[in-house]
């Protein structure tokens, strides 16, 4: 063999180890304004979930050099049409699509309204190591200097990055990687919607670049109890959300529409208006959980503080918010209606 030969071979070889390290991801769709279009780049009003996956993914060539990409549609919704059906859906579908050796991460887009509530459903649901990445946008498509295409490019360099896997279900914005349990979108408009004020964010991505700075430390994936494989619902939990002068009428009509769990927000430390309380302690006795959180947007709601849990049957959030609160509550009562195990959950997820 002489030098050309040689030469050429190792050429080859090096050409498909590189071809054959080029991992392949999947990207779900579910809408949102990331797959948004508008009027006119300088309005604010459009559609969401207007474009299709293919679309979406042709506005971002690069993307293609990082990964064979395999895109899908799961749902064309703007994310405050979010239900339990969908959720149930994505979930099964990426456990489906993980369990798979040929997969190697996950890129779901979605609605911004809602997305740190699927991030955690996932978070607390798939049953895989590799890396779950969900992104949004702020501005259309056909928005002037929209930023769903940089996030795109961003969440798959996050996913395609080794330091992802064992980070749970992150969320990445605004050129910032975000755990899914500490996420919560704090802006209606801005590009910058996204923080995690209790925790601050993971890590950055600029550019492609991504850098992890923390690790998220509440058990998550592969470690939680939850198994929603054979479910085609989920228990009904409702929000309530405290102020000054509130209601009984609330309560009872949650739980007369059948609420087997009700996230109260209350003031302060998670404390209710005496009159709601009373409601609170009458609904526990009917068999519904009551899980104190708080409207105050960080720390923790903590039990027996100005509320006599103990007396009333409640138990404390920690420092989930609401919305949060919900979806673990209802992936809670898949397992058990036992308060202390309830409790359990909220000072472990
Ligand atoms: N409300 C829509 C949604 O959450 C659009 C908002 C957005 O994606 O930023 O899907």
């Amino acid at each position: 063999m002489n030098f050309l030969h040689k030469s050429l071979i190792t050429l080859a070889l090096i050409g498909a180890s590189s071809l054959m390290a080029k991992p392949t991801i999947a990207i779900l769709a579910t809408g949102g304004t990331i797959a948004g279009a508008g009027t006119s780049e300088i309005k604010s009003s459009y559609s969401a979930g207007a474009v299709t996956v293919d679309k979406l993914l042709a506005a971002v060539p690069a993307i293609n050099e990082l990964a064979t990409i395999k895109g899908e549609q799961i749902s064309s919704i703007g994310s405050q049409e979010m239900n339990n059906k969908v959720w149930l859906k994505l979930a099964k579908r990426v456990n489906e699509l993980l369990a798979k050796p040929e997969i190697d991460g996950i890129v779901i887009t979605h609605g911004t309204d809602t997305m740190e509530e699927t991030a955690y459903f996932l978070d607390l649901t798939v049953k895989s190591k590799k890396p779950v990445v969900l992104v949004g946008a702020m501005r259309s498509g056909t928005s002037m200097s929209a930023d769903g295409p940089m996030n795109l490019f961003n969440a798959v360099n996050v996913v395609i990055n080794k330091d992802t896997t064992g980070k749970g279900v992150v969320v990445v914005m605004n050129d910032e990687i975000h755990s899914a349990r500490e996420v919560t979108k704090v802006n209606t408009s801005s590009v910058n919607a996204f923080a995690s004020p209790n925790a601050g964010k993971i890590g950055t991505v600029y550019y492609g670049n991504v850098q992890f700075l923390m690790q998220p430390t509440r058990k998550h994936t592969v470690a939680t109890e939850f198994d929603i494989s054979k479910l085609e619902d989920l228990p009904r939990v409702d929000v309530l959300f405290a102020h000054p002068e509130d209601t009984d009428a609330l309560v009872k009509a949650a739980v007369a529409n059948g609420a087997k769990g009700i996230i109260h927000a209350g003031m302060g430390n998670g404390n209710p208006f005496p009159l709601t309380q009373d409601a609170l302690a009458e609904a526990v006795k009917k068999g519904v959980i009551v899980a104190r959180s708080s409207r105050v947007p960080t720390g923790s709601t903590t039990l027996e503080g100005e509320v006599d849990d103990k007396k009333f049957g409640f138990i404390a959030v920690d420092s989930l918010n609401a919305q949060k609160a919900r979806v673990l509550l209802m992936l809670g009562l898949t397992k058990t209606h036992d308060k202390a195990a309830l409790q359990k959950m909220f000072l472990e997820y």
